[in-house]
């Protein structure tokens, strides 16, 4: 039984070929973990990263909360299964399992016990005297789990482990593999190129491409709020189709008109989730439905109003008995165009032929739609950005009948066209000079949406636990105006991350018998912890001195004083700015040409000193782009 934190893991090899960037994960003890991804995308050197057979280049990894990146895979408390199975030939089934438990010197009766019970769980008892060549693949396979199981090891990892089965015994060994999960308790990785598996056998799935992480979540949100195009093309069969386009609000109504000549009409309520710059009819967006999500028109359908309606062209009908798949197309008059190729699953009995136009639904409850350009999700299950057309005149920003005082920070000239947008956190309910009509509430994982209803448009605003208000309700809003950014005024969110160009240093203590090490920012001199310089010479060795690296740290860590010369790891800087807004004011501050933000109301020109709680700094290694702590 174990948890398990990966905290910006990085694997590169040879130096530049980066296999993991900045794997994040915490897992709960018991979880069945699956990392799943096309050939080629890290699965693998994650898990071997975790089993201790490959070295974590850059990050850390805890088991039970014990940093483990420098123990042997012996000492990890970790089993591994693989593909290959694995086994050694010249032994009995019994020797092979037992194999692990006599390097460990136990007691011949004790191995026998835990041999018999594992055989017994995995049903192999009658196998138990003949050499892996004489089994089947199934069966070898669960001598490679059964060996695995008498370590009663914390954590299982699986690498392809049904890969070589045929499908049959495959889809009986993923059962297989499930059941021992919940009989043992333990937490499993497992790692599949095959979604299938990933769906049917994870408690939450990561899923990877190229080296990086696209999305971890539960099978079932995977499936239904996918983040980008790719996690929604990878998970579910037959793929999601999807269609070039753009979208235009007029008024109340939406209108998707895609490439291959097909509109779908809807009203604005049922996309309001999709940020309204977005339909401007230039934006390039791409549509997204599942076959799952489209039937075929029967007079007998009932339509609430969620169903839009489309004709296409059939070219293929595929009767797989308990359903029907139809490979159709949206443009009829070049049935072969892939823009507007579609596949629709369909009831059996659905009587269709090649070359029929038939009409069809599409649901209005579960299209997606992401960017052209970006391929992300921006009909997203929590927006990212409320986006709202505002005037500014002399200071007061207005929008539908609400109108806010900017602060002081904030300059601009007045102008009736302004776009603006934020962050869903960045609206807060209770105060405030705004009011709005919470018109829908979704409970999202602990946190609470609100759908608020501001004249015209719907804004959403984010809360950590439950709803506090009811829908109906009118509540006052406030705009928290640092995350506020619009390229038509040239305003910029508050960053209130700092990123400072340094190097990493030593220098011969006086005694000349060893080394003091310093974090370099301009003239000033940071004393890394013990545990920074564990974590930078792991990563990169005697590298490290020679590497342009940067600092990262976040404003309101920072502690701002007036200059003494005494502060210990500070940086000593000049105010340049006071940006005042509000109920916060925060200083940008010059050190050693370059500039930082700090929460601190001064004067323009003060010396002060800046002081950096080192334990809280971010490394970053600028050459390769990679976190180091
Ligand atoms: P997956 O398990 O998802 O198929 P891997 O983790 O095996 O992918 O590989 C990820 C990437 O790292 C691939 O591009 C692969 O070529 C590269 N890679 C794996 N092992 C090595 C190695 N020993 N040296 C250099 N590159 C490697």
């Amino acid at each position: 039984m174990a948890s398990l934190s990966l905290k910006h893991i990085f694997k590169v090899y040879d130096g530049s070929v980066k296999a993991v960037n900045d794997f994040c994960m915490d897992i709960d003890d018991k979880e069945f973990i699956v990392f799943v991804g096309p050939s080629g995308c890290g699965k693998s050197t994650t898990l071997r990263m975790i089993a201790g057979l490959e070295e974590i280049t850059a990050g850390e990894l805890r088991i039970d909360n014990e940093i483990v990146n420098d123990f042997e895979p012996k000492d990890r408390n970790i089993a591994m299964v693989f593909q290959n199975y694995a086994l050694y030939p010249h032994m009995s089934v019994y020797e092979n399992m037992a194999f692990s438990l006599r390097t460990l010197h136990m007691p011949n009766d004790q191995i026998h016990e835990k041999v018999m019970e594992a055989a017994e769980i995995l049903g192999i008892t009658e196998y138990l005297q003949r050499k892996p060549k004489a089994l089947s693949g199934g069966q070898r396979q669960r001598v490679a789990l059964g060996r695995a199981i008498v370590r009663q090891p914390k954590v299982f990892l699986l690498d392809e482990p049904l890969s070589n089965l045929d499908a049959k015994l495959r889809a009986a060994m993923r059962a297989e593999i499930s059941r021992l999960h919940e009989k043992l308790g333990t937490t499993f990785i497992y790692v599949t190129h095959d979604q299938v598996e990933a769906m049917t056998m994870g408690s939450r799935i990561v899923v990877m491409k190229d080296g990086f992480v696209q999305q971890i979540d539960t099978p079932i949100n995977l499936y239904k709020y996918p983040d980008n195009m790719f996690v929604a093309g990878f998970i579910g069969t037959p793929q999601m189709n999807f269609f070039d386009g753009t979208v235009t609000k007029t008024g109340d109504d939406v209108r998707f008109a895609l490439d291959c000549g097909t509109n779908i009409d809807i009203k604005y309520i049922q996309a309001d989730k999709i940020p309204v710059k977005y339909m401007d009819g230039e934006h390039k967006i791409v549509f997204g439905i599942r076959p799952d999500d489209i039937r075929v028109y029967n007079k007998t359908n009932y339509n609430d109003g969620n169903w839009a309606p489309a004709k296409a062209v059939v070219s293929v009908v595929e009767i797989l008995g308990g359903e029907t798949l139809i490979y159709a197309n949206l443009n009829l008059d070049t049935p072969d165009a892939q823009s507007g190729a579609i596949i629709i699953k369909a009831d059996p009995d659905t009587e269709v032929h090649r070359g029929d136009v038939i009409d069809i639904e599409i649901s209005l409850r579960k299209f997606h739609v992401f960017d052209r350009a970006t391929e992300k999700s921006i009909r997203r299950r929590i927006p990212e950005e409320n986006f709202i057309k505002a005037s500014i005149k002399d200071g007061v920003l207005s929008f539908e009948n609400e109108s806010f005082k900017l602060p002081a920070a904030i300059k601009c000239e007045n102008r009736n066209d302004s776009e603006i947008s934020m962050p869903v956190s960045a609206i807060t309910l209770g105060n405030g000079d705004g009011l709005a009509k919470i018109q829908w509430i979704e409970n999202i994982e602990g946190q609470t949406l609100y759908f608020l209803k501001v004249g015209e448009l719907t804004l959403f605003s984010l809360e950590k636990g439950d709803a506090r208000f009811a829908i109906g309700d009118e509540v006052k809003f406030d705009i928290d105006f640092t995350q506020m950014a619009s390229e038509t005024l040239g305003i910029k969110p508050l960053s209130l991350t700092n990123t400072l160009d340094g190097i990493f240093t030593k220098e011969k203590d006086k005694s000349r018998k060893f080394y003091h090490f310093y974090m370099n920012i301009g003239d000033a001199k940071l004393v890394p912890t013990d545990s920074i310089c564990e974590k930078v010479f792991a990563c990169k060795g005697n590298k490290i001195f020679h590497t342009p690296l940067e600092y990262l740290v976040g404003a309101n860590d920072l502690t701002v004083v007036s200059h003494t010369g005494e502060a210990k790891n500070a940086l000593v800087g000049n105010i340049l700015e006071i940006l005042d807004y509000g109920k916060a004011k925060y200083a940008i501050i010059d050190v050693y040409g370059q500039k930082l933000v700090a929460a601190y109301d001064g004067k323009i020109g003060d010396i002060v000193d800046v002081c950096v709680p080192v334990e809280a700094i971010t490394i970053k290694d600028k050459s390769i782009d990679i976190i180091i702590v």
